[in-house]
């Protein structure tokens, strides 16, 4: 008996919640075998039951909390954890064995009371014993329960962590992902970059190969310089010798000057002395070729041939009586100089171009043409426009500034001031004038010191080269003509009077000079008899004979060296006064028309003209200062 319960004691397990079944079944020994074989099984098992449990954490191998080593199942844990508590409940303790307990009470007689209590008693031992092992598996249980909740607390903490730890991944990942964009974007970057860099490695390699052209062209460059050096270094050396021999030429070349300078003023002083053994005043007779015809014709000119100074002027004349033959009466006339009617424009100013230096040198020259119109006297100052065909004043501009051009390496500055007046019925008018015809000023000539007169209101034009003289020239002809009225040939019944001022200065020496040249195309010299003019024509003829005569005064009382010269006679000549003194020189033309019928008035001049070349002007002096 005892060994029975004892034996049940251990090995029953019976749950409490089976109780009732058991209860309600005790007699029932089919139901109890079951049992009994699970608990026997129990008693074995529940160590190992719990074990599996436990083994989800077994004791050498503790659970690291925060990070274990494999992530654990917490809940497979918990389920076999709480399975024991089914188990057992599925295994209601069968401690005793079925035959024994069976069979005894089966087999006791009902009047057995005495062992049917105890047979009772033995149950009740067994239940008891059952309900303390129950109660000690409950113990047990609690216990594992309280296990697995700090289990379960532990792995909640660690779930607590691994979630943290989670959030950190998660966050880790968004970084990452931000990374990754960047990294993305650094990639597409690199790309640019890396085509960047492939262009600029293709630049490069041009750039190399540039470079190296460049160097092989600098080599080249530096080999011409060491060429170009040496060069210069014997150009250097020659520019030596050469400078030194440029001062030795300086040395000459000052020296030659100032003898330049003293032959320069030398020869001032021969030609002037020429000038004066030619005379001071000169005149030069020409005949005009016939316009119409055979220059043979002219009978009653005679020029010999082997003297071209003399001209004789001859006319057959009828005896009165009529008894006598007829007579030739002849005028010999002697002058510096015939030219014949064949006579060029250049073989003319040949003779004049003397007096043009003289002008230069610092003389004052005068050149009157003379003679009745249509005679040449503008012909032989003007000319006409081609070149070969140039009068005395072209001639003498262009002269002028040549020896200018000349003289200016000697050290001889010079400056040209031009006018050009007409004097018409004893009035001046500007030939050089642009204004407004009715505006047209009135003019006085004015004596301003010894030797220098001046025109009030006349233009006087500064002018640096030919082609502003001629076209001074031509504006004077245009402002002629256009004072030409009907039939009347103004320009035949008035003076006019070219004017250029010389002023010269050699800085080099401190000496100065300063000079006029005169060039006058008279008016016609041809006298109209009275009883043909009449009105403004008669004073027009009065005033011009009245002029040329004044003129003819004038230089005869120069040559008389008459103490009062009437220049204030005539505006010709109070214009004129400083180029007809003793300090000039002057040259007249006495133009003769060849026709026969203009024998008279040829006479007439021819005249005229020999009176004032029997003059002899005193000896002129320079205006040096
Ligand atoms: P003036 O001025 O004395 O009135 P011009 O000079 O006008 O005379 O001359 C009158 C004409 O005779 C003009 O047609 C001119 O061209 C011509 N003439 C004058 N002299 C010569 C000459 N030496 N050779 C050719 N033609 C001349
Ligand atoms: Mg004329």
């Amino acid at each position: 008996m005892n060994k029975e319960v004892t034996l049940t004691n251990t090995t029953s397990r019976l749950p409490v919640m089976s109780g009732k079944r058991a209860l309600t079944s005790s007699t029932d020994g089919e139901q109890q075998q079951p049992a009994q074989k699970k608990m026997r099984k129990v008693d074995i098992e529940p160590p190992q039951r719990f074990r599996s449990a436990a083994s989800v954490v077994p004791p050498r191998r503790p659970v690291p909390v925060k990070a274990p080593a494999k992530p654990l199942r917490p809940t497979g844990a918990a389920t076999v954890a709480v399975a024991p508590a089914r188990g057992d409940q599925r295994k209601p303790v069968a401690a005793v064995p079925k035959a024994a307990v069976g069979s005894s009470m089966s087999r006791r007689p009902g009047w057995d009371l005495k062992g049917k209590v105890s047979d009772m008693e033995t149950k009740v031992q067994n239940f008891q014993g059952k309900i303390k092992s129950a109660n000690q598996e409950n113990e047990y249980l609690k216990e594992s329960i309280t296990k697995a909740q700090k289990h379960k607390a532990e792995i909640e903490e660690e779930n607590s962590g691994l979630k943290k730890r989670l959030r950190n991944c998660e966050e880790e990942l968004v970084k990452l992902a931000t990374v990754k964009d960047d990294l993305e974007q650094t990639s597409k970057e690199r790309d640019g970059l890396k085509k960047d860099l492939n262009k600029l490695t293709e630049e490069h390699k041009v750039l190399e190969g540039l470079r190296d052209h460049l160097e092989s062209e600098l080599r080249n460059i530096q080999t011409q310089l060491a060429i170009q050096t040496s060069a210069l270094t014997r150009c250097q050396d020659s520019l030596k010798e050469s400078q030194e021999l440029a001062r030795n030429l300086e040395e000459t070349a000052a020296h030659q000057k100032e003898e330049l300078h003293l032959g320069e003023m030398e020869r001032r002083k021969l030609h002037n002395t020429i000038q004066e053994l030619k005379g001071n005043i000169r005149v030069f007779c020409r005949v005009r070729p016939l316009l119409n015809g055979n220059q043979s014709d002219i009978l009653h000119i005679q020029l010999p041939a082997h003297d071209n100074k003399a001209l004789t002027l001859a006319k057959m004349e009828e005896s009165h009586t009529g008894r006598t033959a007829d007579t030739q009466k002849s005028y010999n006339f002697s002058f510096d100089r015939v030219f014949g009617p064949r006579a060029a424009q250049r073989e003319v100013f040949e003779e004049i171009s003397l007096l043009v230096q003289s002008a230069l040198d610092g003389y004052n020259v005068c050149c009157f043409a003379y003679g009745q119109t249509g005679s040449g006297k503008t012909f032989t100052m003007e000319g006409s426009d081609l070149e070969e065909l140039w009068g005395v004043i072209p001639r003498a501009v262009q002269q002028i500034f040549k020896s200018a051009k000349a003289l200016r390496e000697q050290g001889w500055q010079y400056t040209f001031t031009a006018s050009f007046v007409e004097i018409y019925n004893e009035t001046l008018r500007d030939l050089l004038y642009t204004g407004k015809p009715n505006k047209r000023p009135e003019h006085e000539i004015r004596k301003i010191s010894s030797n220098e007169i001046t025109v009030t209101n006349l233009t006087y034009q500064k002018v640096n080269n030919e082609d502003e003289v001629h076209n001074l020239i031509m504006l004077a002809n245009q402002n002629r003509s256009t004072a030409r009225t009907g039939m009347n040939d103004h320009s035949s019944r008035s003076h006019s009077v070219f004017q250029l001022d010389i002023e010269g200065q050699n800085s080099d020496r401190d000496s100065k000079c300063k000079s006029t040249l005169c060039l006058v195309d008279l008016a016609g010299s041809e006298r109209v008899q009275k009883s043909q003019s009449q009105g403004d024509r008669f004073k027009e003829m009065t005033a011009i004979n009245s002029s040329l005569t004044n003129l003819g005064i004038v230089i005869a009382a120069l040559a008389n060296k008459d103490s009062f010269v009437p220049y204030r006679n005539s505006k010709l000549t109070y214009l004129l006064q400083n180029c007809l003194g003793g300090n000039s020189k002057t040259l007249m033309f006495v133009n003769i028309s060849p026709e026969e019928e203009s024998f008279s008035e040829s006479l007439n001049s021819l005249r005229f003209a020999s009176k004032v070349n029997d003059c002899v002007i005193g000896t002129a002096s320079a205006n040096r200062k």
